[in-house]
């Protein structure tokens, strides 16, 4: 089933416009409590995480990075880089995403990735708002920082999501499986916002494993996933769809390690979609950096309402009430 079909079905269910909000808001968190407690075992074995934490649960900080308690990194300040410069513009445009990844990238972040780190700098040298296209580059950078791109064009056709998907990652990663892979976590996101069970969500998975058969989840545990979006992919899934609840599945995905925070990252915004911001643990909410805290959940709710789905539905409601 499409999210469309999706969303056709849920308007007759008076689907609340405040569980939306929740969900939105839940995907946001969900994406930076992610990032932060992954952050502190990132480039660890699960054995080494084991042997230092024996199951690591709490937002701490350290980790390579040495980050402090309730930092996030680079996949929580692109989200926010990206969703600022759609709502500045009012469109996903190109040009507007690289001025305020440039940006970024000028206050010295605390990380970046190396594939980021040459596309905004070619865009500095030539204005390019496209790299190359690269068959053996599938990272996964542009996947971590795709949440905005979800809330802001739900309820918009399927193929004009994928199109504002290629925009944004393009500008760094330019490669068909990372677009693929990409394209179903947004997709996922959309289905859990609307209102999609787990069920759902594995259709979806299911179906990116049917067109791009390297992102089957089926088989060997995904244990130190690196940078490539299919192992990263194939982590997620497999913590997604073995658990019942936001920190168990969160839990379960940093603590086999790897490039733990971006599977956690992953993994909050679909989880966090999927059980709405009741589901998260206090304990990270109260630890997660106040200021970045209130820009999650503040673009949560301003990308949403700008959304076709949201947008729509606030000019039927005009519509009936000029009508009544
Ligand atoms: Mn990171
Ligand atoms: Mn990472």
């Amino acid at each position: 089933m499409l999210v469309s079909d999706l969303s056709a079905e849920l308007i007759g269910t008076e689907a609340k416009a405040n569980d939306l909000y929740d969900r939105a808001a839940g995907a946001y968190l969900g994406l930076a409590v992610g990032d932060a407690l992954g952050a502190t075992v990132e480039f660890m074995t699960p054995r080494e995480i084991r042997e230092l934490y024996g199951e690591h649960r709490n937002l701490i900080g350290g980790g390579w990075l040495g980050l402090r308690k309730g930092r996030v990194t680079d996949d929580t300040e692109m989200s926010l880089a990206l969703g600022s410069s759609i709502l500045a513009v009012g469109r996903v445009d190109a040009r507007a995403i690289a001025e305020s990844f440039s940006d970024w990238m000028r206050a010295k972040p605390v990380d970046i990735g190396h594939t980021v780190r040459r596309g905004i700098g070619l865009y500095r040298r030539s204005g390019t708002l496209e790299v190359p296209e690269n068959e053996y580059d599938a990272g996964n950078g542009a996947c971590m920082r795709s949440l905005p791109i979800a809330l802001f064009t739900l309820g918009s056709p399927p193929q004009a999501v994928a199109e504002a998907s290629r925009i944004q990652a393009h500008l760094t990663h330019h490669n068909r499986l990372a677009d693929a892979g990409t394209f179903t976590v947004i997709q996922m996101v959309q289905a859990a916002l609307l209102g999609g069970g787990k069920a759902h969500l594995r259709m979806q998975a299911e179906a990116l494993v049917a067109a791009e058969e390297p992102y089957r989840f089926d088989r060997r545990r995904m244990e130190n996933p690196g940078g490539y979006l299919v192992e990263t992919l194939r982590a997620v899934f497999q913590a997604l769809f073995a658990t019942e609840g936001f920190e168990t599945a969160l839990v379960d995905v940093v603590n086999r390690g790897g490039d733990a925070d971006t599977t956690g990252a992953i993994l909050g915004m679909i989880a966090g979609a999927l059980y709405g911001t009741g589901a998260i643990p206090r304990r990270w909410l109260n630890a997660l950096d106040k200021t970045t805290a209130r820009a999650c959940t503040r673009q949560a709710v301003a990308l949403l309402k700008a959304s076709p789905h949201c947008a729509g539905a606030a000019s039927v409601a005009r519509r009936s009430a000029a009508v009544g």
